[in-house]
């Protein structure tokens, strides 16, 4: 049997990272048994899904490297992958079932299903259909058919009874039918629902093992009743736990952000991202946590995905990002922080600075702040910073007074100026930090910079001097 896989998300909104992580599983494990995984859009909601959604679930996925064998956008043997294109074919299977007594027409009016609703509200009842449509002659429906009535297809769910199914991650799952709704199928202007469409392209589609969030867990009886109604084999179940904030509660966007635009855009790097997905479901052998797709298409397994509800934790993706940012060579860092501010300026200024910012940057878009120094002009120093806690403004000025004539004959470079800097706070008897922290504050606005004398020698001697000058003069 040739594993195939899917990850299958609606074009709503911004893409998720709840997409990410399953399509992640669901590559993985495609890609482990050489068998593919299909991107398929699930467009049925006509009034919330757009194209622009959709593009970003395409351009996000593509950004994270979790390409598909099968889409929309590629084609494939099962196509189209939208299933805003398929809808004569839930059409057709929606009919067969009313044909196979599997299903059945309803007329029932909104404001019937309104009164039914707010009479079972008042018997503390859950709400669900009352089977009026079921129990009722199919001749007598058909006759409020042609004379006009809208209609749906609903499914005929058992009335007593359980449904049993196991799932890889959670065992055993037991539900009891007279919980679940007659669900309904296909709607009055002809489409379907989430449910009919998913387990037709399943079907269709060849899927094997329906890998996808917990959420979709209560789902699964209408499913497999739906499997069983076509006289079709269900595939495997698989729900993986769903990521949570740190209240435990699922991820939403007042805790945390959700869209993958915004990782992208504030500059966490795409394996990083994917990594950290990773561990959110999965453990290496040993504990690992930095680990590669490779590795992961090696160890990983349905089966080992952990079934307690990972907490989706910033400051941990920002120690992975951190990892993998060390980790770049200077020229590839220098490449990637193009977008975010650095192709704008000189690439041989750029490619100097960026060894000296590697170890400070948590995110991409931290470049801007960190070197802002380097390019523009300064303003002003503030005489407060310039003399710190410790000194006052008089021993600052003497300092600075004593470097400058040091820095205007030094050799420009790094070594040269440390060990020039250095002799001159020993002449004045204070340590090289009291010399170089206003020094460094002087020539960067800042207290918190990278090291000093490799600062200086890319600001070049022009500049610093021009900077010192300007303290000085604060400091008068
Ligand atoms: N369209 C559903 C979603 O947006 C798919 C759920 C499933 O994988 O069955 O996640």
């Amino acid at each position: 049997m040739t594993v195939r896989v899917r990850v299958a998300p609606s074009p709503t909104g911004d893409p998720h990272v709840g997409t990410a992580y399953v399509a992640l599983f669901n590559r993985t494990w495609a890609r482990r048994n050489g068998g593919q995984f299909l991107l398929r859009i699930e467009d049925t909601d006509r009034v919330r899904s757009n194209a622009e959604s959709e593009k970003m679930i395409f351009e996000s996925l593509r950004w994270l490297g979790l390409t598909w064998d099968e889409g929309p956008d590629i084609g494939g043997p099962c196509g189209p992958y939208r299933q805003s294109e398929r809808v004569a074919i839930y059409l057709e299977h929606a009919k067969s079932l009313v044909a196979s007594g599997a299903a059945y027409y309803c007329t029932c009016t909104a404001e019937r299903l309104e009164g039914v609703r707010k009479a079972q509200d008042a018997a503390k009842l859950s709400p669900r259909y009352d089977r009026r449509c079921r129990d009722l002659p199919a001749s007598e429906v058909q006759k409020q058919i042609d004379a006009g009535a809208k209609w749906v297809i609903r499914m005929k769910v058992p009335a007593e009874g359980e449904c049993r199914f196991r799932d890889v991650v959670r065992g055993e799952v037991v539900f009891a039918w007279d919980q679940i709704d007659d669900q309904v199928l296909l709607k009055s202007d002809g489409w379907p629902t989430y449910h009919l469409a998913n387990v037709v392209d399943d079907r269709l589609m060849g899927i094997t093992h329906v890998i996808r969030a917990e959420e979709w867990i209560s789902s699964t009886p209408k499913h497999i009743r739906l499997y069983e109604a076509f006289g079709w084999t269900p595939p495997v179940w698989c729900h993986v736990p769903l990521l949570r904030n740190k209240d435990r509660s699922k991820i939403s966007k007042r805790k945390n952000p959700t869209s993958l635009n915004w990782y992208r855009d504030q500059g966490y790097l795409p394996e990083a991202m994917v990594n950290f997905l990773a561990l959110m479901g999965f453990s290496m052998p040993g504990g690992v946590e930095v680990f590669g797709p490779a590795d992961m298409d090696r160890e990983f397994s349905i089966e080992k995905i952990n079934a307690g509800g990972p907490v989706f934790d910033l400051q941990k993706l920002d120690w992975m990002n951190g990892q993998y940012l060390r980790k770049l060579s200077p020229d590839e860092l220098a490449t990637r922080l193009g977008p975010f501010g650095a192709a704008g300026h000189d690439a041989a200024t750029v490619r100097r600075i960026v060894p000296l910012i590697q170890d400070r940057l948590r995110v991409l878009s931290d470049w801007t702040e960190l070197t802002a120094f380097f390019f523009g002009d300064l303003a002003a120093p503030d005489p407060a910073l310039l003399a710190g806690k410790k000194q006052t403004p008089a021993q600052v000025r003497d300092l600075l007074s004593r470097a400058r004539p040091v820095l205007a004959a030094a050799e420009w470079t790094d070594a040269a100026l440390e060990a020039s800097l250095r002799e001159v706070a020993a002449a004045a008897g204070v340590k090289p930090g009291d010399l170089f922290m206003p020094l460094r504050v002087a020539v960067t606005g800042r207290t918190n910079t990278p090291p000093l004398t490799a600062t200086l020698e890319v600001l070049g001697r022009d500049r610093s001097l021009a900077r010192v000058d300007a303290a000085l003069a604060c400091l008068a």
